[in-house]
């Protein structure tokens, strides 16, 4: 004759089952993180067509919000640069720190990748070639992919630099980008007269 169940052996029979649905629940959420992860990541592949270059700091990109100070041995838009201008950077640097300035430099030497991809960003953004080569120049005529320029974040730094730069040869060289400089003359010289824009 069947014995009335214990109310202790009952709970004893219970928690093992609270062990596997707790079991089952964790491999259900392990399941659903795995599939909204892979659903995520082919939606980017899919969104991202295919064969678009994605630069990063080998080809010299400096991210937006943390532009590089002119110490800085380590990174290719720096380490790439034509080393007579980053050794009149470093020397206008000095000068300037007294006037409490900092040259934050966003940008140094391109590869032509990072390069053609900014000029095609450019095209994308004003509409046409024609008005973003006024701005970006092609991989064949940047002065960036040949390491002879630099981009100064801040106003006050290029102010200064327009102002003192020529003292170690440092001069800005497109009228309309008041933030790109070039070793264009020799220290103490002249600055050459400045080109209208990036199509020279
Ligand atoms: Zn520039």
């Amino acid at each position: 004759m069947a014995v009335p169940s214990h109310p202790l052996s009952r709970q004893r029979r219970l928690v093992p089952l609270f062990a596997v649905a707790g079991v089952v629940v964790l491999l259900l959420a392990a399941v659903v993180t795995l599939a909204v992860t892979l659903t995520f990541s082919s939606f980017a592949t899919a969104v991202r067509p295919a064969g678009i270059f994605v630069p990063t700091e080998a080809d010299g990109l400096i991210a937006a919000d943390t532009p590089l100070t002119v110490d800085d041995d380590t990174h290719p838009a720096l380490q790439r640069l034509d080393p007579a201008l980053l050794e009149a950077l470093r020397s206008a640097q000095v000068a300037a720190e007294a006037d409490g300035i900092r040259f934050d430099i966003t940008s140094g030497w391109r590869s032509v990748d990072l390069q053609r991809r900014l000029l095609a960003d450019a095209v994308r953004t004003y509409g046409s070639e024609e008005l973003a080569r006024e701005y970006v120049a092609t991989p064949e005529t940047s002065s960036h992919v040949t390491g002879r320029a630099v981009d100064i974040g801040t106003l006050d730094a290029q102010l200064w630099i327009m102002e003192h730069g020529r003292e170690w040869g440092l001069c800005q060289t497109y009228a309309n980008e008041r933030w790109h400089f070039e070793r264009a003359t020799e220290p103490g010289g002249e600055c050459p007269v400045q080109k209208l824009d990036a199509r020279g």
